[in-house]
């Protein structure tokens, strides 16, 4: 196993009822690296991030985050360890400023009580603005939530989840509702910033032009199982994933058009 290897999950099975949502999935993650996690809707791509972020327990399966098995933990406790993830921001925090909506979330990462808040409106301040300057809205810091373009809401529910100061985070559809231009942009950005930090990130996306031109690597997941894994080149030339997707929609739509020109990153092995 190389040193940089953060996450290792093996064997993960999950069933609602009759339906095997997750059906022995297996992979591993590094430190920087940028992972995605492809599939039509209901493969199971939400289910395997819940059971690794502690949401769901695993009906079977090994979860190794930094060394440790932490499959059947409490949410709570694998957050702490650092495994992260992006929410959407509440709508009852859109009244908040934007450097607050950061602020908030940093007294929950320095484990303060929110409803200190009224005494505490200066607290990690510095460290809030930090954070914006690192995503690209230090310049909106003061203005209410409710003001940002929803481009910008994304992107500072990306600096909330960094706020945690995650070494795994977890991003599941954090583009959803974007336009195509500000899905690049915000994956680009969280790119920068996990090579940058040694973050690994986990994440989903309904763009394959996003997903091709972004991920390190590919996991594609159709009814709960692996079907194909690896680099975005190896991913675009397998007969099978070519053959499950054909015909629906944006996913073989994706591969046909990322396959029409060159992501930077799927040059090598062809
Ligand atoms: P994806 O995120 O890839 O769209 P999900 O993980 O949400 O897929 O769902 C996988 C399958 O599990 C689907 O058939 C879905 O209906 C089912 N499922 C997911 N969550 C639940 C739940 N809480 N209760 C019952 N069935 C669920
Ligand atoms: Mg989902």
């Amino acid at each position: 196993m190389p040193m940089s290897e953060l996450l290792q999950v093996q064997g993960l099975r999950k069933a609602f009822g009759g339906v095997q949502a997750v059906d022995g999935v297996g992979f591993a993650l590094a430190a920087g690296e940028l992972l995605a996690l492809i599939g039509p809707n209901g493969a199971g791509k939400s289910t395997c991030f819940n059971m690794i972020n502690g949401q769901l327990a695993p009906d079977a399966g090994s979860v190794r985050f930094a060394g440790r098995e932490i499959s059947g933990w409490r949410a709570r406790d694998i957050w702490r360890l650092g495994v992260g993830r992006t929410f959407q921001v509440a709508a009852t925090w859109a009244s908040m400023t934007v450097v607050e909506n950061v602020q908030i979330a940093l007294l929950s990462h320095h484990r303060q009580l929110y409803r200190f808040w009224a005494r505490a409106a200066k607290l990690h301040r510095d460290e809030a603005l930090e954070l914006l300057g690192a995503v690209g809205l230090r310049a909106r810091a003061d203005e209410p939530c409710s003001t940002l373009a929803y481009g910008d809401v994304k992107t500072l529910e990306l600096a909330i989840a960094l706020a945690s100061r995650p070494k795994l985070l977890l991003m599941d559809e954090p583009t959803a509702g974007m336009a195509p231009g500000e899905r690049n942009a915000l994956m680009q950005l969280t790119g920068d910033l996990a090579r940058k930090r040694g973050i690994g990130v986990l994440f989903t996306e309904h763009s394959m032009d996003v997903v091709f031109a972004h991920a390190d690597r590919i996991l594609v997941l159709a009814r709960g199982r692996l079907i194909a894994h690896g680099t975005p080149a190896e991913i675009r030339a397998n007969e099978q994933v070519r053959e499950v997707y054909f015909g629906s929609g944006r996913i073989a739509q994706g591969l046909r058009r990322a396959g029409e020109r060159d992501a930077p990153a799927a040059v090598p092995s062809r």
